[in-house]
């Protein structure tokens, strides 16, 4: 039996739903099933949201990432640098939009791209950089932008993780030239299915997205180029209009629980805690440990009945499919520690302090064992 499961979507629908049920009768009353007037708003509050002037919907935060590379002008053979551990989406879309993926080590602290090794891996053909704040912590955007700047790359911000998270008091999504958002389930916002969206102020990459997202014409019979069909549907929409007044008091119970285990677990001396940078705002999409000895604490809780997770249990460069490639431990050191130690606690908005108080309890047992 789970007492404390790693997330509960049910308890967060129960806590709104009659407007989630509401919100999903009035799509299949006016039919908007595609397009209409539900995604047009949840464009316009989500870009409201961030504080960015643009937002274009579409079907999944890899999508998100795949149309935002080709509407920068991606050419086959670019390099692309992308931290070392994220989820293969901010690998797999660059060689999807015929560019080069080139690793990066993460600092061992914020868990997010090393700038200092990312500045040595620009080369010539370097087009540009797509930091994923991790687990809702903020890249070093700063050093980010320097770098880009300097060197005429272009920035995506894999926001999947990090929706409202802030470097120096800005929100992210708001410093690279667009940003991209999934709105899976298990996210910080998250719809009832797959969806997704990018965000940016460039009014004409905007207009690009748009257009190449919806089979490269924004009316019928105009067709400048060839596009894909990556749509964010109506009931997704209309479900996510209804949670984003919500994202804001979310994100603080994520912060609460956060802060609660850091004081909780403070006295234990096999595991490595999480950090909130100087410079961060964190949302903690997960709460992550690492301890040198996480198989053995995960099967420990998993008979507790706490369900926890792995985040991820491979470094991206070492992924079956970059085999071919050559790379070695030595190459990402902290990626590669982080993958062998790393252990995600349960954390979401709507847990209690029960729950939270059972998962602290059961640590120090294992620990004390
Ligand atoms: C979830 C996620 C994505 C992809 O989002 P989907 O909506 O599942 O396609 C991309 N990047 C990161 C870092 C993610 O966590």
């Amino acid at each position: 039996m789970t007492d404390v499961p790693f997330n509960d979507l049910y308890a967060q629908y129960k806590s709104i739903q009659t407007e989630i049920d509401d919100a999903i009768s009035s799509v299949i009353r006016s039919s908007s099933f595609i397009r209409g007037a539900h995604v047009d708003e949840f464009e316009e509050k989500f870009a409201n949201k961030i504080g960015a002037k643009s937002c274009v919907s579409c079907a999944n935060g890899t999508d998100a990432l795949y149309i935002a590379m080709i509407s920068l002008g991606i050419k086959a053979g670019d390099e692309v640098i992308v931290p070392a551990m994220s989820w293969i989406s901010t690998s797999e879309t660059v060689t999807q939009a015929g560019g080069k993926v080139v690793f990066c080590d993460i600092d061992p602290i914020s868990n997010t791209i090393d700038t200092e090794k990312l500045a040595c891996l620009v080369t010539d053909r370097t087009v540009g950089i797509i930091p994923v704040h991790l687990y809702g912590h903020p890249a070093n955007m700063k050093k980010i932008m320097q770098i880009a700047k300097s060197n005429s790359l272009w920035v995506i911000e894999d926001c999947a993780q990090a929706h409202l998270a802030e470097y120096e008091g800005q929100i992210v999504g708001t410093f690279g030239n667009a940003a991209t958002f999934s709105f899976y389930p298990g996210k910080n916002l998250g719809a009832m299915g797959d969806a997704g969206a990018i965000i940016t102020n460039d009014i004409d990459l905007a207009a690009n997205m748009a257009k190449f997202a919806r089979h490269g014409g924004l009316r019928k019979g105009d067709h400048e180029i060839e596009g894909i069909n990556s749509r964010l549907d109506g009931i997704q929409a209309a479900i996510l209009n209804v949670k984003l007044p919500h994202l804001k008091d979310w994100t603080d119970k994520r912060r609460y629980f956060a802060k609660r285990y850091n004081k909780l677990l403070n006295r234990s001396n096999t595991l490595l805690l999480p950090d909130e940078g100087a410079s961060a705002k964190h949302v903690w999409h997960i709460y992550q440990i690492q301890t040198n000895d996480r198989d053995s604490l995960q099967a420990f809780l998993n008979k507790r009945g706490i369900q926890t997770s792995i985040n991820y249990p491979c470094a991206l460069p070492f992924l079956p499919c970059y085999s071919e490639r050559g790379h070695t431990a030595q190459m990402f050191p902290n990626a590669v520690s982080l993958s062998h130690k790393t252990l995600t606690l349960p954390l979401f908005p709507d847990m209690t302090e029960l729950q939270h108080d059972m998962v602290v309890e059961s640590i120090y047992e294992w620990e004390e064992k």
